[in-house]
């Protein structure tokens, strides 16, 4: 199995599966061991601060939770359709990430 992340920091994604299922954003943090991203503004998980001297309240913090990339596609921005993304090289060499949709050249990696 190839396990290897094709996603890059800024690509735009939409969730396909879960709570979040439809929701689109930029990649803003990768982990390449856990196979996860976070994403700007997707998967907000509430966590509770308990009370402190400063907020004797205590407080929720909203902060975005990692997704799994299984659960994410890329938007390409060729045909604008969520896609997987496969990795080739030009007949130069350079590494390129094509869309599984169009078969267009996404970028250069
Ligand atoms: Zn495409």
């Amino acid at each position: 199995m190839n396990s290897k992340v094709n996603f890059k920091k800024g690509d735009q994604v939409v969730v396909i599966s879960g709570d979040d299922q439809g929701k689109k954003g930029k990649i803003v943090s990768i982990f390449p061991k856990k196979m996860q991203v976070i994403i700007e503004g997707v998967n907000f998980l509430k966590k509770h601060n308990k009370p402190t001297q400063k907020v004797p309240q205590g407080g929720i913090i909203k902060k975005e939770g990692a997704l799994h990339i299984s659960n994410i596609r890329l938007i390409c921005n060729k045909c604008n359709k969520p896609t997987k993304i496969k990795r080739d090289s030009t007949k130069e060499g350079k590494r390129v990430r094509i869309c599984k949709e169009c078969g267009e050249i996404i970028d250069k990696v």
